[in-house]
């Protein structure tokens, strides 16, 4: 097993702000969203969130430098890992700390983990199920509530979910003797020892069914279409998830209801580039325009406003609305709608056009040395503001 401070490829004296950054970093290229179900990067982004995890808690970090990873199992009830680190508290990690919307139930406290603990459960949750949910801008800027189709296993009906044609529950499993436990002793270079697996006749349930329901052939669920309301709120992005509890499959012979992982994909609006929370859009105008100032129509998420070019501008400039851009997810300011100066040049000219131009060329200055001279151009403020986007 690797070294936490490996997988997140940090220094053992890097501080909170390193470790999080590190993570978001790995985390943004392995997550499984964009990486299309891929195991091996499904595996990475756990191993990250597990690693992200106990090293950004200063007692667990404490913990896991002095006695390794034994040190962060022994947490008694509040121990991070009871059960077993899956997937989803990979994701509920990811959206806590980086995803707003969705994440807010308390990761390791909330129900099913807590009950684990105290009595070992018989029935075996159900799997959680992935929906995608594509959206336009429009809709990132206002929310949305979205209605999906989505194929999950419900109870059987036939035999009300027990698996048993008779609708009772079934035998006591004569590997386990119903404990749903097997205890293997197994030998190593370090001695005997014991082992504890989940029993493989019953699965954990403690018990089997002995006459198997003929219409779900003893697994107590069949699938079915179901409609299910999303509520999505303002300015999401694609990094987002959102975590419907306890609203997927149910588990076999009357397993608790495994989550629905909702993946927000955001559609591309050809007429904006999103850099976080702003907007950018390209703003064609004439020579005259630029040279003498205009009003031009620019378009907004909702509709378009008017831009008030100021005469002089120059091709590449930036002029910038605040508040025009999207919402924020957590609360904070709106985003910006910056318009992006583009001077188009006509290809083709009336001849009084071109009678014009000639008399202008006559009469205008010849263009300065240097870009920096014309002084319109801000040097560097797009890889300012990609700069800022990445970092934040
Ligand atoms: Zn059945
Ligand atoms: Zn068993």
């Amino acid at each position: 097993m690797a070294d936490y401070y490996d997988i997140l490829g940090v220094p053992r004296d890097a501080g909170p702000e390193a470790i999080k950054k590190a993570y978001r970093k790995l985390a943004m290229k392995y997550h499984p969203d964009r990486n299309s179900g891929s195991d091996e990067a499904e595996a990475r982004f756990k191993e990250l969130s597990e690693a992200y995890e106990v090293l950004k808690d200063p007692e667990k970090r404490a913990m896991y430098d002095r006695f390794g990873k034994a040190g962060t199992k022994s947490g008694g009830a509040g121990g991070p890992f009871q059960g077993g680190f899956d997937l989803h508290d990979a994701i509920e990690i990811f959206m806590r700390d980086f995803g707003g919307g969705g994440g807010f139930e308390e990761v390791f406290g909330g129900q099913g983990r807590g009950g684990r603990g105290r009595r070992r459960s018989r029935t075996r949750k159900g799997e959680n199920t992935r929906v995608r949910i594509p959206l336009t801008l429009q809709e990132v800027a206002s929310g949305v509530t979205k209605r999906v189709r989505v194929a999950l296993l419900d109870p059987c009906e036939a035999c009300e979910g027990t698996g048993s044609a008779e609708g009772e529950a079934g035998g006591t499993c004569s590997t386990c003797g119903g404990r749903g436990e097997e205890r293997v002793a197994q030998r190593s270079v370090f001695g005997q020892f014991v082992s504890v697996t989940t029993c493989r006749s019953c699965g954990g349930e403690g018990s089997v069914v002995r006459d198997p329901c003929r219409s779900c052939k003893g697994e107590g669920r069949t699938r079915r279409e179901r409609e299910v309301e999303v509520e999505i709120p303002r300015g999401v992005s694609s990094e987002n998830f959102i975590s419907l509890r306890g609203k997927g499959n149910v588990g076999p012979r009357g397993g608790p209801r495994g989550d629905i992982l909702v993946l927000l994909e955001i559609e591309d609006d050809p007429r904006f580039v999103r850099e976080g929370n702003d907007l950018v859009t390209d703003v064609l105008v004439t020579f005259s325009q630029a040279a003498l100032g205009a009003e031009v129509e620019v378009p907004t998420v909702e509709g378009s406003r008017t831009l008030e070019v100021p005469p002089g501008i120059q091709s590449g400039q930036a002029i910038r609305f605040r508040g025009g851009g999207l919402p924020d997810l957590n609360g904070g300011a709106q985003g910006d709608l910056i318009g992006r100066i583009r001077v188009w040049t006509p290809t083709e000219l009336t001849p009084e056009q071109e009678t014009l131009f000639q008399s202008l060329r006559e009469e205008e200055d010849p263009v300065p040395d240097s870009v920096a001279e014309a002084g319109g151009e801000r040097r560097g403020f797009w890889s300012r503001v990609r700069e800022a986007f990445t970092s934040g």
